[in-house]
């Protein structure tokens, strides 16, 4: 599945501005609107085409990327993005407001169709720590939401005739158009509430508490945002649950701090003797201490390598690494009998700085940052 250019989409250069880009969409979107093009496939896909390409080249950061990297940098299923893909219709028209300066266009299915309304999202913050993180975590989750009071009726809205819609007339930038609106009073759904139980609010809904199970994959990041479908609040009629929106929060590890690269960084402090004689010793991973050995005549800034023992990536398609931080001690306060062995041997060869490139803890360092 080859992507079209998002410029060739919307038809503009490269360096179009926001205004031109704008123009552009608009177009696009008044002739490939499915109230203008009922039924045909090929009008709604050209709609919802545009509307991506419209979506990344009106968000400077978004464009930026896709500058850079082009459809691969927009990734799918890419970091932050959970289940990205295209965008559905109530994206698309979400995005209308900014576009036609409010109104103009009604939702989706136009002609006589009634509409379905969705409940709103819901948003909470689960906290995780980075043991959650690694290896990913089933969560029960207690949320309040709206849901459907038992005992409600409804009757046929009289100001739509039950057909959800109502027809007006407006202008646009081509003129003249007639355009179906969801109605007002009912909300597209062409019932109104004639019974409602006591304690529900005027769309026969009230507050419950639910448990949501969740299931978190490893490698998720501080401020990600899942989204769990149909576990938001319920719509009022047959209408469709919102969806549950889920903030990822990541506690501090006291000992590790990840990167961008899922490598996770540990310092280690080893005395002068240690890093002199060679040791062996513990370091922390989520799951545990695990034992290293230290090498005689170790250097200050040396860097070693836990491979997989960092975190995976949300795609799955590799596993971070634990990178140690070796720094030497150098010891501050020392009685009379140290500074003297200290002086004794401060001329000797041993003792004179002769980095080898492979002790040069300046290597390790770019390529760690390059790497
Ligand atoms: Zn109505």
């Amino acid at each position: 599945m080859s992507k079209r250019d998002y410029y060739e989409i919307l038809g503009v250069s490269k360096s179009a501005n926001e205004k031109e880009i704008k123009k552009a969409y608009r177009k696009l979107a008044i002739k490939y609107h499915p109230d203008k093009n009922p039924g045909d496939k090929t009008a709604e896909e050209k709609f919802k085409e545009a509307a991506e390409a419209y979506d990344v080249l009106s968000t400077p950061e978004k464009k930026q990327r896709y500058d850079q990297f082009g459809h691969a940098g927009m990734g799918g299923a890419g970091r932050g993005g959970f289940g990205g893909g295209g965008m559905n219709m109530d994206d698309i028209f979400s995005q209308f407001g900014d576009i036609f300066g409010g109104g103009g266009f009604g939702g989706f299915g136009g002609g006589s169709q009634r509409r379905r309304v969705k409940g709103s999202n819901l948003r909470i913050r689960v906290n995780l720590t980075l043991k959650d993180v690694v290896e990913g975590v089933d969560k029960k989750i207690k949320v309040r939401k709206l849901v459907l009071a038992e005992g409600v009726t409804y009757s046929t809205c009289t100001n739509c005739n039950g057909s959800g819609q109502v027809t007006r007339i407006s202008n646009t930038i081509l003129g003249q158009m007639q355009t179906s609106t969801t109605c007002p009073a009912c909300n597209g759904t062409g019932k109104k509430i004639e019974k409602k139980p006591p304690g529900a609010d005027q769309n026969g809904m009230i507050q419950k508490e639910e448990t949501v199970e969740i299931s978190i994959p490893a490698g998720v990041e501080d401020g990600m945002q899942m989204k769990v479908s149909g576990k938001g609040n319920a719509a009022p009629v047959n209408g469709i649950n919102g969806d549950l929106l889920v903030v990822i929060s990541v506690e501090e590890h006291p000992d590790l701090v990840r990167d961008s690269s899922n490598n996770l960084h540990y310092d280690k402090y080893i005395s002068f003797s240690e890093a002199v004689l060679g040791t062996s010793t513990e370091i922390p991973t989520v799951s545990g201490k695990v034992k290293i050995k230290i090498e005689a005549g170790t250097q200050s800034g040396k860097t070693l390598r836990l491979k997989g023992k960092g975190v995976p990536s949300v795609e799955g398609y590799r596993t971070g690494d634990i990178l140690v931080h070796i720094n030497v001690w150098t010891p501050q306060d020392l009685t009379k009998e140290e500074k003297q062995f200290f002086e004794k041997h401060s001329d000797s060869e041993n003792f004179t700085p002769n980095p080898k490139k492979s002790d040069k803890s300046f290597f390790d360092k770019v390529k760690e940052m390059f790497g």
